[in-house]
């Protein structure tokens, strides 16, 4: 049978979303979602609950992760997928990566302090339903709840990007680790919403060659965070690179997302899925 219907991109309060990987679970099942992934920032903590959950629904799993890297000065996202959950290397370097995000925070809260809003290190802390995974999607909930500021947009326009006061600069996985770790543990690398970086042409083309060098096999091109234009140009993109595609929501929340999940259009034809890779690896 055919999958049409993966969604392999979203968040649960495992990292930055706002739904635990049962509820997850649920609304994906509900929209019609054949092949689903759970790919908290990070952090694979909620990679059983979601493969239970998963199958509860009859749906088919792939584990996965979307990993932070720092790449030619910039933050670059690799989600992994089909990897082991259980595997040491990942598991170690995982919990290295996200181990500066309190500390990250706190400077956070002290430049936000500066421009007289007072508190948000606690005020993000009543968002985040994994100590070990502060991140800025959560000071963005307090900007906006406290009224700061009027939505998620305008919180990282004014204060959470490279220049404004609530940003730090922060040293991520390197892009050769985050790939070792995921094929290692049995998985494939791929590169996450490849339209959303600030990259130059010859940086993009940079992070392509190396990505592939290292052994990644995957590029996203029918994403949330991608316009159709988008979709088309990054089809060009994994033909050119002869990379296999992959489609995700990046659901975060029912409030904050303005794509579902499994609501995307689907791949188009011409491309090698992902999943079709990860025959073997799926549950
Ligand atoms: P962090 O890993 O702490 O740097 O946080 C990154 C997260 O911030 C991303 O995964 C998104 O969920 C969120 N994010 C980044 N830019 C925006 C934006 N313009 N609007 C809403 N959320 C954003
Ligand atoms: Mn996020
Ligand atoms: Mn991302
Ligand atoms: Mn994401």
């Amino acid at each position: 049978m055919t999958i049409l219907n993966a969604d392999l991109h979203c968040h649960s309060v495992v990292s930055d979303g706002t739904l635990t990987p049962e509820a997850l679970a649920a609304r994906a099942a509900a929209n019609g979602v054949e092949l689903w992934s759970l790919t908290d920032h990070d952090e694979i903590g909620g990679q059983h609950r979601a493969a239970a959950a998963a199958r509860a629904h009859g749906m088919k799993y792939l584990t996965g992760t979307e990993i932070s890297v720092t790449f030619a000065g910039s933050t670059v996202h690799i989600v992994g997928l089909g990897f082991d959950p259980d595997d040491d290397e990942m598991l170690r370097g995982l919990l290295a990566t996200r181990g500066g995000r309190e500390a990250r925070g706190r400077e956070m809260a002290e430049g936000l302090a500066k421009v007289g809003i007072r508190g948000a290190f606690e005020g993000a802390l009543q968002y985040v339903g994994n100590p070990d995974l502060i991140s800025r999607t959560h000071f963005a909930r307090f900007l906006v709840e406290t009224g700061v500021c009027a939505d998620m947009n305008e919180v990282f326009r004014r204060f959470l990007t490279p220049g404004k006061p609530g940003y730090v600069e922060h040293k991520w996985a390197s892009l050769a680790a985050a790939i070792s770790w995921i094929t290692r543990a049995g998985g494939l690398a791929v590169i996450a919403h490849p339209a959303r970086y600030s990259f130059t042409a010859n940086e993009e083309w940079a992070l392509f060659l190396e990505f592939k060098a290292h052994g990644g096999l995957g590029v996203e091109v029918v994403t949330g965070s991608h316009t159709a234009a988008e979709y088309v140009e990054y089809a060009a993109v994994a033909r050119e690179f002869g990379l296999a595609a992959s489609r995700g929501s990046d659901f975060h929340s029912p409030e904050e997302s303005r794509t579902d999940l499994g609501a995307l259009p689907y791949l188009p034809g011409e491309l090698t899925p992902v999943w079709e890779l990860l025959a073997h690896r799926i549950q």
